[in-house]
């Protein structure tokens, strides 16, 4: 039997893996624009890190988690998102005694155990920025910026950036039990999950999938009514600063995210066209965390992009446009292969994208090889060429051709890709 990926897995074959190049750059770029590093952390750690940091009650821990035991029975988790383990090796290289903030971007796969379909996967790639031991309104800010250029400069502009505070946990405590109230009256109507979850974590029934859920708590109260001052302040700054800074957002009372360490600033961003799975990242303030998993009492704030999520949403040919290689060597006659491998290492070493054919194809075949590459020049290697101590070059657009000894064909060849 044929073996295939597993369910909700998914080959990247070129010409593809073009457009993840383009899209990694262009992420790296910005996120190093704006001062962030990149970290690396395992793709796999001991299960309760996630526990702890991400929150048992979650979706995410309590179904989604790709769990085993190891030969030494220790329980592992593939990591199924990068905040948790950001927060693990700040803590474990003291990052957070250095200067601050610290900041970080990564990138990389994720997993998560979930009913695949378009957009939504078991292994999926994650860009993410963790900014941690500041908490200022303004550091708020810039995560959210950063998330923006990001989309600019991939020229998506169809996007919604929703925005709301969940306050601290002072005053999500008065607000737990106001909607603890609304719910009960009407809890049979809810999932069995919601059923079970209610009393203890009732905002995690705010971000429930379920929409009978949210038909039958309509009208319930919302967070923003209950933040104390100084969360309400906080994000007047937010507000204000990303107004400041031309980013528009959507203030949006049903957002709360599903994650237990999540403090003040929460944020998503959709872009409508890309189907059901519209979510292509989100974030916020996360200030009870690092404690949480151990360390200091310091703030944090990031957000995670969906790169599978990006990629629906880029338009055909946003990509760089580019041939595979930028030369090809065509070997008129096979005694002179040699000759040609080593005019293909000259150039390959001098920087210049180069290639031949390996099949034993005929000078027309050959000529047909190079076209599908897409190179720009090809160099010609017959009888009279190598009798001579010369090559002829055939520019693939304009059909030029021209003579070019073998001292001055680097820079002939360097000269013309660039025109
Ligand atoms: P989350 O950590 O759940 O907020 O996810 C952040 C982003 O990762 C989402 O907005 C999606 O773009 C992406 N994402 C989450 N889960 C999946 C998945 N199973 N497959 C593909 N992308 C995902």
């Amino acid at each position: 039997m044929q073996i295939k990926v597993p369910r909700g897995t998914y080959d990247i074959l070129p010409p593809q893996s073009s457009k993840w190049h383009y899209l990694e750059k262009i992420l790296r770029e910005t996120a190093e624009v704006f001062g962030y590093r990149e970290i690396r952390t395992p793709i796999f750690e001991h299960t309760e890190l996630f526990e702890r940091g991400v929150g048992e009650s979650t979706d995410i821990v309590s179904k989604e988690m790709y769990t085993f035991a190891d030969k030494s029975e220790r329980s592992l988790t593939l990591r199924p998102e990068g905040t948790a383990s950001c927060a693990r090796a700040l803590i474990e290289h003291s990052a957070y005694s250095g200067l601050l903030p610290v900041k970080w971007y990564y990138m990389g796969p994720m997993f998560r155990y979930d009913r695949p379909e378009t957009g939504r996967y078991r292994q999926f790639h994650q860009f993410g920025v963790e900014a941690f031991g500041s908490l200022s309104p303004y550091m708020d800010a810039e995560v959210i910026i950063l998330l923006v250029e990001i989309l600019h400069r991939l020229g998506l502009k169809d996007y919604e950036l929703h925005l709301n505070s969940v306050g601290c946990p002072k005053c999500r405590r008065a607000y737990r039990e106001k909607l603890i109230s609304h719910i009960k009256p009407v809890k049979d109507l809810l999932c069995p999950d919601c059923q079970g979850r209610y009393e203890k974590n009732p905002l995690r029934v705010l971000d429930c999938k379920n929409e009978a859920c949210h038909a039958a708590i309509k009208g319930y109260p919302v967070l923003y009514d209950s933040l104390c001052d100084e969360c309400r302040e906080h994000y007047a700054e937010v507000r204000k600063a990303l107004s400041d800074n031309q980013v528009s957002y959507i203030h949006d009372d049903n957002l709360v995210r599903g994650l237990d360490y999540y403090t003040n600033t929460a944020f998503e961003v959709h872009i409508p066209g890309i189907g059901a799975q519209s979510a292509v990242g989100g974030g916020g303030r996360y200030n009870g965390l690092v404690k949480a998993c151990g360390g200091p009492d310091i703030g944090g704030v990031g957000f995670a992009l969906g790169m599978e999520r990006l990629l629906l949403a880029l338009a055909e040919g946003e990509e760089e446009k580019a041939g595979i290689v930028d030369v090809f060597v065509a070997v008129m006659d096979r005694q002179y292969e040699d000759i040609g491998v080593k005019i293909l290492t000259d150039l390959r070493r001098a920087g210049i994208k180069a290639d031949k054919d390996y099949t034993g194809k005929s000078p027309k075949g050959q000529m047909k090889h190079a076209d599908k590459l897409g190179v720009k020049m090809a160099i010609l290697l017959g009888e009279d060429e190598v009798k001579n101590s010369f090559v002829t070059v055939r520019d693939m657009i304009s059909k030029e051709q021209y003579q070019v000894g073998h001292r001055e064909l680097i820079d002939f060849i360097k000269r013309h890709i660039k025109a």
